[in-house]
């Protein structure tokens, strides 16, 4: 199939040239542009548009998509919250994502992210490079004994809870699904008060949607074990960074791990060193010492890339021989 690749950074064509060469042999063409609905007409022409995050498929941008002849869209991500699913399939677009690629990743950068914010590693490491081998402000606690709460229990939210089972942690879960693998490891189902209550770190693991946005806000926070941790390595939505500052601000919240912000599409993935940040939010959340920002990066390892290649290809070749895809996106609504 002929395949528009929106987004496409350096690594995105060598894993999909490699995963196509070897065993799918599509023709891929890389844009540079994010879609949407001014860059899309770069999809005269094409079957198929693959595309990530950050790219646009709101219904303008699918009615041009259409009108070029596209009649697939694969995403190379797991989330579709940025995809217009009813337009899609009154347009004929058929959509399909990569469900998992490696959970692991994800949960690995979140322990990264724990571990860095309470040894403050991150402040370690450029105090050294200073010859400033003071210890003030860099006192951590035993992770070992402490108890985390993960908001999501799906793959990702699983594993993170296997890796803190690993340190010694209590977990406690909270998930409109209860997951047996989770509940047989020891993590204990609670509603979000207690969970709010009783956890020294919060980490949130549920896809966003119209329930979950601003879930974070600052009712939540006020029910929050003060000094608690907050971790975010899910979606930027699912925060109230407003409401997230003044916790940091009050010091119920001790420290902040976040690699999603809410507005993250107007800086993430980009190289933005010689330009003036507008976003005046983000910048305030900058100056914490307490706050670790990376720019979506969880997902980043060469498994994952591998087998978001794989999968992506797969999901074409699938669609394109008119099989069924375990990977189709139906236009009913996320849960
Ligand atoms: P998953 O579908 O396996 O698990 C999500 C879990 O959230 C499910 O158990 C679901 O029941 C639960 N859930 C749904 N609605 C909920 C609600 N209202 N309250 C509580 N729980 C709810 O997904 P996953 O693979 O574990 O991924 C989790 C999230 O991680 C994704 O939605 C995505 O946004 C994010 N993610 C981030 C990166 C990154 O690079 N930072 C990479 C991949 C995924």
């Amino acid at each position: 199939m002929k395949v528009a690749v929106f987004s496409a950074k350096p690594y995105d064509r060598q894993f999909l040239q490699a995963a196509s060469s070897s065993n799918y042999h599509h023709e891929l063409s890389f844009f540079e542009p994010r879609l949407n609905q001014d860059t899309a007409i770069l999809a005269a022409g094409f079957s198929a548009v693959c595309a990530f995050v950050h790219d646009q498929g709101d219904a303008h941008t699918l009615q041009v998509l259409a009108s070029c002849g596209v009649k697939l869209l694969a995403l190379r991500c797991a989330g579709f919250n940025n995809i217009d699913l009813k337009t899609a399939a009154e347009l004929g677009i058929k959509v399909v994502r990569v469900p998992a690629y490696s959970p692991y990743a994800v949960a690995e950068h979140t322990v990264g992210m724990i571990l860095s914010l309470n040894r403050k590693i991150h402040r370690a490491y450029t105090r050294v490079r200073e010859g400033n081998f003071s210890l003030d402000g860099l006192l951590g606690f035993d992770i070992h004994g402490r108890t985390v709460g993960i908001i999501g229990t799906g793959k990702i939210g699983q594993i993170l809870g296997q890796i803190m089972n690993g340190f010694g942690c209590k977990i406690l879960a909270y998930d409109v699904y209860r997951n047996p693998e989770c509940e047989a490891l020891g993590m204990k189902y609670v509603d979000l008060p207690e969970l709010y209550a009783n956890s020294d770190i919060i980490s949130l693991h549920c896809p966003l949607s119209s329930e979950t946005h601003h879930l974070i806000n600052g009712e939540a926070i006020a029910q929050m074990k003060p000094g608690v941790m907050l971790i975010n390595t899910s979606r930027g939505g699912l925060i109230d960074t407003k409401a997230v500052t003044k916790g940091l601000k009050s010091g119920t919240i001790r420290s902040l791990g976040i690699d999603v912000y809410e507005q993250e599409s107007d800086l993430f993935f980009e190289d933005l060193s010689e330009e003036i940040i507008q976003d005046d939010i983000f910048q305030r959340l900058v100056t914490f010492p307490n706050v670790l920002i990376t720019g979506h990066q969880a997902f980043f390892t060469e498994e994952a890339l591998r087998n978001i290649a794989e999968t992506t290809l797969s999901n074409i070749t699938e669609i394109e021989e008119g099989k069924p895809c375990a990977n189709e996106v139906s236009s009913t609504p996320q849960t």
